[in-house]
């Protein structure tokens, strides 16, 4: 009950007021307990308007910065989703109520062992979970219409345009190890590439072979 109205002070104060108006991205953030993706420790603070520590020197990120996200990806019920950086799964819960299906990432084992039983706890059966580099993508399942990545990198890797759906959809932190631009690329149907900043974000590394050396 106390986290429902802490959940609705959230989206008004931290979503609407900062000018997130998809009402579909704000009907998904009502349906997901963030409490129950923070450590034991943070629940006082599931809603806070900021990141939080998840382990392994990792966060789950701001939910201005997830509904930022999520909102630039315009997802239909029959997208599907990959996101590179599963940590908590609480962004993956976000995409799943959006998505047909989502494929989600995550470097870190433990991490990705976490958040998949969660996901799975809560009911969610259109997400998939997989231990690997992100910044490879996942082929198997490619081509997406949408790709979020939630780690800063240098670069956009080629992998994860190569798999991008044609008229596809990426938002991507871009930038140094401690200051990014948020961007967002459109593929075009003549095969053009749109790039379109959403402003400054502040992300953990992408490490990986097509991000920053471990
Ligand atoms: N969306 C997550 C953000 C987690 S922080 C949330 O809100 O909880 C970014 C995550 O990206 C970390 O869990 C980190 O381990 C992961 N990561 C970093 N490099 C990666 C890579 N190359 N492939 C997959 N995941 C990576």
């Amino acid at each position: 009950m106390i986290s429902e109205q802490q959940r609705e002070k959230m989206i008004a104060k931290q979503l609407v007021n900062r000018g997130i108006k998809d009402e579909k991205v704000l009907e998904s953030f009502r349906q997901v307990p963030r409490q129950e993706f923070v450590q034991d420790e943070d629940n006082d603070y599931a809603y806070a308007d900021g990141p939080l520590p998840i382990g392994h020197g990792q966060t789950i990120s701001q939910p201005y910065i997830v509904a930022l996200m999520t909102e630039a990806l315009e997802i239909k019920k029959t997208d599907r989703v990959m996101e590179i950086g599963t940590g908590s799964g609480y962004q993956t819960a976000i995409l799943a109520n959006l998505a047909g299906q989502v494929y989600s990432v995550e470097k870190v084992s433990a991490l990705a062992k976490a958040a998949d039983k969660k996901l799975k706890n809560l009911g969610y059966e259109n997400v998939q979970v997989k231990v690997g580099d992100g910044t490879k993508g996942w082929k198997k399942n490619a081509p997406y219409d949408a790709i979020m990545v939630t780690a800063a990198s240098p670069q956009v890797p080629p992998s994860l345009l190569e798999q991008l759906s044609p008229q596809g959809r990426m938002v991507i932190p871009v930038g140094d190890r401690y200051f990014q631009k948020l961007m967002l690329l459109v593929k075009t149907l003549d095969g053009e590439m749109k790039t379109i900043n959403l402003g400054d974000c502040r992300f953990v590394p992408l490490l990986g072979e097509e991000g920053w050396d471990s």
